[in-house]
């Protein structure tokens, strides 16, 4: 089975989460998506900081009602600053098979950043989804030299160890958490751009106020 893992910090989780997860695992075939929240996320600052706890809640509500969706407390049970060469690697050894990893086109741009990303590489494939605000950038400019090991193929790249590199277009939903935290911060509704009871959650505990 292919499995799809999905990193973010979902503060909180939104329907451009969930939907883009949906067109990714259609187009790929993937058995399950895991949704992966992060503890501490290396490259953010928290604006408005939730308990990783909580924004794991949400995201289980968010995807109870999908059987290809999963959630896993990897992240979040481990504790300290969460890189994704870490869960790719449980990923490998929980169900011995090399996973796709999920991410936008925002996050796979700045992928050079990331902790040990060089060996990112070899541990997984990359599903990149198309994101507003965010084009496609020549792979030198994104990998650097480590863009040399990979040759095209269908609908991406591939490197000499099998990983590829996937671009899929996805239906552009312009929501990002950061627009949901400041349409709350005004007091304005997010009805539609969340799943209902994430809002329903949200509005009972008070978050983002
Ligand atoms: P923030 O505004 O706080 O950064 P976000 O909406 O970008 O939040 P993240 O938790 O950072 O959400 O995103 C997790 C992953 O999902 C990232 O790889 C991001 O690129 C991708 N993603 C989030 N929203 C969308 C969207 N609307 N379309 C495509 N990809 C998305
Ligand atoms: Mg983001």
């Amino acid at each position: 089975m292919k499995i799809g893992i999905l990193g973010g910090t979902f503060n909180p989780v939104h329907l451009g989460h969930l939907r883009a997860a949906q067109e990714v695992a259609e187009d790929i075939g993937l058995g399950k998506v895991l949704f992966v929240p992060s503890f501490i996320p290396p490259h953010k600052v928290m604006d408005e900081p939730v308990e990783a706890g909580i924004r794991l809640e949400m995201v289980r509500m968010a995807i109870e009602s999908n059987p290809v969706f999963d959630v896993s407390s990897y992240e979040v049970d481990r504790g300290g600053t969460s890189y994704s060469i870490n869960t790719i690697e449980f990923v490998r050894e929980t169900y011995k098979t090399t996973p796709y990893f999920i991410l936008g086109m925002d996050a796979f741009n700045e992928i050079s950043t990331w902790f040990d990303f060089k060996r990112l590489f070899s541990l997984a494939h990359f599903a990149v989804m198309s994101r507003p605000g965010s084009s496609r950038l020549p792979l030198d400019k994104v990998l650097g030299d480590l863009s040399a090991s990979f040759r095209p193929n269908g609908n991406g790249f591939v490197n000499n160890e099998g990983c590829e590199i996937r671009y899929v277009g996805i239906s552009n939903l312009d929501i990002s958490s950061s627009v949901i935290r400041k349409l709350l911060k005004k007091g304005k509704s997010i009805k539609y751009l969340v799943p209902a009871s994430v809002e329903d959650y949200i509005e009972k505990e008070g978050l983002y106020r």
